[in-house]
């Protein structure tokens, strides 16, 4: 499949180069400048990737972002960003990034990202057909039975609580997507209070001591450090 992405970057240097070598790995990608061009190029669809520069002349990256998500069709985000405060990394995923990359860049850098993304998108089609069909989510070891709500590693059965699995359920679902402690108190306990981020960290330390071998290096559930957890992308 051919790949289409939006690059809106307003510094035609950049734009450019990095058109160049999505070119070269395959892929089709059209040049905006600012918000506005963005958005009709977005509306007329088919991106796979957005690539959005957080600094734009008539609008801001993080805006674009949420009115991207609030257009519907899923479409991946990678952020590019001059700053990189923590802060900055931290609201960017919260308005619906699912990656961002800290200006300067290099291009390496940059195709293993989008490359990233990519995979993690094909995973995903892949685990909602399976899960469609049989209701089990295999990873590496791990299977989970959604429709039994049944856990097993390597093999052996393990017991989680009921919010253990609804959390180990919503980070296998989004294998390499990073989400932030308030995101997660959000989409799995289906609250948001400022100040509850440890009730996050204790249910995974303990979900990591009933699923992985060493704990300490965890294989499924992983530690972003300064933003949150994700769950791992290698099989
Ligand atoms: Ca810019």
């Amino acid at each position: 499949m051919r790949r289409k992405v939006l690059i809106v970057e307003d510094e035609p240097d950049i734009a450019h180069l990095v058109q160049a070598h999505l070119t070269d790995i395959g892929c089709e990608a059209d040049i905006a400048g600012n918000g506005a061009a963005a958005m009709n190029l977005f509306k007329r669809g088919g991106h796979h990737l957005v690539i959005l520069d957080l600094m734009l002349p008539d609008t801001d990256g993080l805006t674009l972002c949420r009115n991207i998500r609030a257009s519907g069709d899923y479409v991946a985000i990678l952020m590019l960003t001059a700053k990189s405060t923590e802060l900055d990394r931290v609201v960017g995923l919260e308005m619906g990034a699912d990656d961002y990359l800290t200006k300067p860049f290099s291009v390496p850098e940059l195709l293993a990202r989008i490359k990233a993304l990519f995979r993690r998108m094909e995973a995903l089609r892949e685990g909602v057909a399976d899960s469609a069909g049989q209701e089990t989510i295999e990873w590496g070891g791990l299977v989970i039975d959604v429709e039994k709500r049944s856990v097993r590693i390597d093999g052996r059965a393990v017991e989680l609580t009921a919010r253990e699995f609804d959390l180990l359920l919503f980070f296998a679902r989004h294998p390499g997507r990073v989400f932030t402690r308030v995101q997660l108190l959000d989409k799995v306990w289906g609250y948001n209070h400022d100040g509850y981020e440890h009730t996050v960290n204790s249910h995974i330390n303990r979900l990591r001591a009933k699923i992985e071998a060493d704990p300490a290096k965890p294989r499924y559930v992983l530690t972003v450090w300064g933003v949150g957890y994700k769950f791992s992308e290698e099989r």
